[in-house]
């Protein structure tokens, strides 16, 4: 017989993936198998790439608690290393109770990693500390759904939870109209302040405040279902001045993101932090020129040239890289001075240990090429490192004033493999703004996406640009660019969507 493995019962908190606890990160990391429920986020499931991974929610995937527990307890002896991802905290209403008892009953070994509950979670997100000394000394956990064969509230003292300042009602959205009238009849006042949480934690998180008296009524009006909790006390009230969730300057904006999958990260980063949904669908990838020769050549003389100008992040990496692949290092310069196009290639640039002698102030061709007009072009000998497809200005410029160019390539753009469902939902029109990086990820949007899907967007969705070089390509292609980035840079182009958020656009 196999030795024991082991099953952490891990809380995947309330949805939003930052909210999973760096132990349940860890453990996912090293499971191969992940037994997981429809409340957990499946994003999380980037945690933990090479598990099996086994869904046991909602719908045709659904299991019996038994036959859950049957398959941990299976797994455990079969000495698998096991996640059971569970919403919230896994022993919040969770059964997670049961499954440890099932485990502890089989001898195989486990562990709990504690969750963000989402009674609490949806609480904070909804703007509402669920304990204040200005407003009372309790916070009551209660579900609205007893045991399936009992009938769901009998098994509740309402009288006694009617009574306790805060409480946060799980599993309450269906009997909501018995819960509150149960409260009511108890004493508790019907102008009592709640707050019906729905999707906690969610970008699309819905939040309606209401009163003990008319919560129920005003939930069905919404269409509020589940999943959503709600929290009933006095501590709603602080949610008009503490709300920060709704507030934030692109909350709820669903944003289609083209960069590519290596260079978005930060961008999609700094949106979500703004309450961004953001739509991947990275158009284009890099990869090497499809003749290294060229370039590997220009590596072996770069100090016969007076100028190497890089043009982006990526010509700085495949260059290096390949300097590096031919077995040279930053010496290999020698007395050629370095210009870069802008700062993030500058920045990339210095990541690997080369500081720019140039780099303009504004972030175009033009505004480099007038710096070295301004020194003198004639006799000089300029390498541009640079994309497969790119713009003449700069070498044609450099040529007619005189100059010796070498124009290398150093990688290429080809279309980027894309994940169905984003590509699905910005085909049915379900997004708000489209962001173009560069003129490569217009065009290779349009062929994405396909000439009838991309006709309804154009008529329906404004693009955001981050230079006036891509706008003008996004102009051509038939997208009404609502504005473009002053910088030219992504922090620029994120300015430019919170400005254009803020003008009452969307
Ligand atoms: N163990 C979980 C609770 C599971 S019971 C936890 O600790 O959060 C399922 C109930 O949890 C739902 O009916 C709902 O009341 C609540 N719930 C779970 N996830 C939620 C979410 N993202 N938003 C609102 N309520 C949620």
């Amino acid at each position: 017989m196999n030795a024991p493995g082991v099953v952490y019962l891990v809380g995947a908190g309330p949805w939003a993936p930052g909210l999973l606890t760096l132990r349940g990160a860890q453990v996912l990391g090293r499971a191969d198998v992940v037994v997981y429920d429809y409340l957990a986020n499946p994003e999380l499931l980037r945690h933990c790439p090479r598990a099996e991974t086994i869904l046991v929610g909602e719908g045709p995937h659904r299991k019996t608690q038994a036959e859950i527990n049957d398959l941990l307890v299976e797994l455990g002896l079969a000495g698998r290393v096991v996640v059971r991802l569970k919403g919230g905290d896994p022993f919040v209403f969770g059964r997670g109770g049961e499954e440890a008892e099932a485990l502890a009953g089989a001898g195989v070994p486990f562990e709990v990693v504690p969750g963000v509950t989402a009674a609490i979670a949806g609480a904070a997100y909804a703007g509402i500390p669920v304990t204040h000394r200005g407003f009372g000394p309790t916070l009551t956990l209660v579900t609205g759904h007893g045991k399936a064969d009992q009938d769901p509230i009998a098994g509740v003292d309402w009288a006694a939870v009617a009574r306790m300042s805060t409480v946060a009602l799980y599993m309450a959205a269906r009997n909501l109209p018995a819960i509150a009238s149960a409260l009511m009849a108890a004493g508790r006042s019907p102008e009592t302040p709640v707050a019906m949480v729905r999707w906690a934690t969610r970008v699309d998180q819905q939040t309606l405040v209401s009163t003990l008296g008319e919560a129920a009524a005003d939930a069905e009006r919404a269409g509020l279902a589940a999943p959503m909790t709600v929290v009933v006390g006095e501590v709603v009230r602080l949610r008009e001045t503490i709300r920060w969730f709704e507030r934030r300057a692109l909350h709820g904006l669903r944003i289609v993101v083209t960069r590519s999958a290596g260079q978005s990260g930060p961008f999609v980063e700094r949106l979500d932090d703004l309450g961004a949904e953001c739509i991947l669908l990275p158009t284009i990838e890099f990869a090497p020129p499809r003749d290294a020769a060229p370039l590997t050549e220009a590596l072996g003389r770069l100090d016969t040239y007076d100028w190497v100008i890089f043009t982006s992040a990526n010509g700085v990496d495949f260059a290096l890289d390949a300097l590096r692949a031919a077995g040279r290092d930053a010496r290999a310069f020698g007395r050629a001075r370095i210009a870069c196009i802008g700062p993030a290639t500058a920045r990339r640039l210095a990541e690997r240990g080369l500081l720019a002698d140039r780099v303009p102030e504004t972030f175009v061709a033009e505004a480099l090429l007038e710096q070295f007009v301004a020194e003198g072009i004639t006799g000089r000998r300029y390498l541009l490192l640079r994309a497969e497809v790119a713009r003449e200005i700069l070498p044609d410029a450099l040529r007619a004033g005189g100059g010796a160019v070498d124009v290398v390539v150093a990688y290429r753009t080809q279309a980027a493999v894309v994940e169905p469902a984003a590509l699905a939902r910005i085909r049915r029109g379900e997004v708000d703004v489209l962001t173009f990086t560069a003129s490569s990820t217009v065009r290779h949007f349009c062929d994405l996406v396909g000439p009838e899907a991309v006709a309804a967007l154009q008529a329906r969705v404004p693009a955001l640009c981050i230079g006036p070089v891509t706008a003008e390509t996004a102009r051509d292609a038939g997208f009404r660019v609502a504005a473009t980035a002053e910088s030219f840079t992504i922090p620029g182009l994120v300015d430019a969507l919170v400005a254009w958020r803020g003008g009452g656009a969307n």
